[in-house]
């Protein structure tokens, strides 16, 4: 699909620039937008908007951003990335300033939803790897494509210290603005990762090989429909039985509770994750990180040594487009066969009625899965409120589900295999993880060249191979590929070619595994080689944070407690004449049972706690955010800062010491240091 063959950059554009200039893009297009749950908040607050609102814009960008990226990625192929990626990050920018001055939620999902949402597809980081594609040496793509989707990640890291710093210090708007500023930032580097517009001309196209065109998009740009045949085989009967194990656990796990929690929750509005009944937190993001590190270390060393196993067994998009829309297609219209020959006929009122049929039951079944996925986000209490509810009650969610349902159908329906093919960035991110070693489904094309007809081709005596160009491989690929060109983007793995050609071969009474699970390298030597230098260092780093995700699981603590003197206050004088100081309280409680909290000031002596909110009970799984006022006699007070040590017990143990300090007037001349007190000197 794409060119091997890199363009010629000028003499500053060294593929260090380059790769330095496309990860900086990634970490400054992913980290702001990364960070958008923050505004939640303080948002809602101060316009007096429900969460729904919010929500809604979330949804709108993220529709967007994903249904607008194959036309971002045709604009830059047809006026050069320059132009894509600056007008993504002007459109981005704009956005995010717009934002700053929403008052209204139609302005909010005019600027985070369809203003971000454009910006992020036209300023993406899929542009990027495109031109990395295109500038860089074979040799170094590998490595591009690697650390650069590490730093779209790092920029999420990145961004949510910065976005909570800011947030603190200068407030919402100005901090919008201030992210507006640095995404500008893409236009210049925009420079570094340019490449020139295709040429599209008829002669152009003409000279294309496959390896440069979609096998499924005819050379004047019109779709070409895949009727794929329904594979059969001991393949296809396994991936049935992966795939209905996957369904079950993708349905119950929103709604099924393990230790009071859902199996999984990805609330990523209040950045709150279950997992297994673990909770993540925003105060445990460091490992929430960790663990998408993780579990991106894993998706590129499972790549790196078998091949896009994920696509084809186990991405979500495979498994219902494969598997519930696929199959329904079959029940309702028949083989692939009997498709092309419908789609030929005239239209009858037999046809429409099926049609409308097929069509109604591939939207209902897209409801259900956007549904589904709400659950996810939002819980199933939640989701079964606003289902029992009435629909007025819930107009923007509605709207959102909507939404999504359409986006559903629409990919299940129509867009298909480009999901996996133009759409999903991982794809190609997963091929270029892929080398010759990498077991994947392969043609063994020593064994089966030269290919020839059964009938006429072999007649003679003349050496032929084993293939007999059948084309059953071909004709029940998802993709619409052959298998047989080599390792192409489009191939997802979902090995229903093997099948197809292991039943060619019984018939033929030879041996089957004329395509199999196996390696370039091993089909060219006839030796096994999978274990590479690349595929040990992508272990080693897997092991290594797999070690440092269990150390840091293993050694979270039950309760955490953090108690703060409130930032911009002073002090309060009392009528008795003690001085009192403000202190937030945040008690995040990970366990499953409820704790009653005593909180006692060690030093100095003397000193009396006043809550300011509920902060002596925390829940299951609960959150504490309030305040509370400690007062302290003058006379124990030091010149400036007294040092202040709290403790706060549950059940008779203590949970945690917390060291503070407390503000006060100068103390009366000639006062003794009482005992109990810390000197603040030491
Ligand atoms: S199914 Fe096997 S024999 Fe038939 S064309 Fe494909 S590779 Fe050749
Ligand atoms: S070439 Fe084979 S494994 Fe690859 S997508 Fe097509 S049928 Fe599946």
């Amino acid at each position: 699909m794409a060119t091997t063959a890199p363009a010629l950059p000028s003499a500053w554009r060294t593929p260090v620039v380059i790769i330095a200039c496309g990860c900086l893009m990634a970490i400054l297009t992913f980290g702001p937008r990364s960070v958008f749950g923050f505004f939640l908040q303080p948002m809602t607050q101060e316009l007096g908007w429900g969460r729904d609102v919010f929500a809604l814009a979330i949804a709108i960008q993220n529709l967007l951003w994903g249904a607008a990226l194959p036309f971002a990625g045709a604009v830059a192929d047809r006026y050069g990335s320059l132009f894509a990626l600056s007008v993504g990050g002007v459109v981005y920018a704009a956005g995010l300033a717009l934002m700053a001055y929403s008052s209204t939620p139609g302005m909010l999902h005019l600027s985070a939803g369809v203003l971000v949402g454009f910006g992020l597809a036209g300023a993406s980081f899929t542009i990027v790897l495109a031109s990395f594609g295109k500038l860089l040496p074979e040799s170094m793509r590998t490595f591009a494509f690697g650390i650069g989707t590490a730093a779209g990640s790092f920029g999420q890291f990145l961004f949510s210290p910065l976005a909570v710093a800011l947030l603190n210090s200068v407030g919402w708007r100005e901090t919008l603005l201030i992210f507006a500023v640095v995404v500008l930032l893409v236009l210049p580097l925009s420079f570094a990762v340019s490449t020139p517009a295709m040429d599209m001309s008829v002669g152009a196209t003409r000279k294309q090989s496959f390896r440069d065109a979609l096998s499924s998009i005819h050379k004047d740009g019109r779709r070409k429909w895949v009727y794929a045949r329904q594979p059969a085989g001991r393949y296809y009967r396994a991936r049935t039985l992966v795939s209905l194990a996957l369904l079950a656990f993708l349905v119950a796990a929103p709604f099924v509770s393990f230790r009071g929690q859902p199996l999984v929750l990805l609330n990523v509005l209040e950045r709150r994750f279950v997992l297994l009944g673990l909770v993540f937190w925003p105060q445990d993001f460091h490992l929430v990180v960790l663990v998408a590190l993780t579990a991106i270390v894993t998706l590129a060393l499972s790549t790196a040594t078998v091949g896009r196993v994920w696509c084809g067994w186990l991405c979500p998009q495979t498994v219902f487009m494969e598997m519930v829309f696929r199959r329904l297609e079959y029940w309702i219209d028949g083989s692939a066969e009997r498709q092309v020959r419908r789609d030929a006929s005239p239209w009858t009122a037999a046809a429409w009625g099926r049609a409308v049929f097929k069509q109604a039951l591939f939207f209902a079944m897209s409801f259900a899965i956007a549904n589904l996925f709400l659950a996810y986000v939002i819980g199933a209490g939640p989701l079964w409120t606003i289902v029992t509810d009435p629909p007025s009650r819930h107009l923007a969610g509605l709207v959102a589900i909507t939404i999504f349902s359409l986006l559903f159908y629409g990919v299940f329906a129509r867009f298909r295999e480009q999901a996996c093919t133009l759409a999903c960035p991982y794809g190609r991110v997963m091929s270029s993880l892929i080398d010759r070693h990498t077991i994947t489904v392969t043609y063994d094309a020593v064994r089966g060249e030269p290919r020839g007809r059964l009938s006429r081709d072999r007649a003679g005596a003349a050496p032929a191979g084993d293939c007999v160009d059948c084309a059953r491989c071909v004709t029940v690929c998802p993709t619409g590929i052959d298998i047989r060109n080599g390792i192409q983007l489009e191939c997802v793995n979902c090995t229903a070619c093997m099948d197809a050609c292991d039943a060619v071969m019984r018939q033929l009474d030879r041996p089957t595994g004329l395509i199999a699970l196996t390696s370039h390298e091993t089909v060219r030597t006839r030796r096994r080689s999978w274990l590479t230098v690349r595929v040990a260092a992508y272990a080693a780093v897997w092991a290594v944070l797999v070690a440092i995700v269990v150390v840091l699981l293993v050694r979270r603590r039950d309760v955490d407690v953090l108690i703060l003197r409130q930032p911009g206050t002073l002090f309060a004088t009392m009528e008795d004449g003690a001085v009192a100081n403000f202190y937030t309280v945040q008690v995040l409680n990970r366990s499953a049972r409820a704790h009653d909290l005593d909180y006692r000031v060690v030093a100095p002596a003397g000193a009396r706690i006043v809550p300011l909110g509920p902060i002596g009970r925390v829940d299951a799984h609960g959150l504490i955010e309030s305040r509370l006022l400690v007062q302290l006699p003058r006379q124990v007070l030091l010149a400036g800062a007294t040092p202040l040590r709290l403790e706060v017990h549950a059940g008779g143990a203590l949970l945690a010491t917390i060291d503070s300090s407390f503000l006060g007037p100068a103390p009366p001349a000639n006062t003794r240091l009482p005992a109990g007190s810390v000197n603040p000197e030491k």
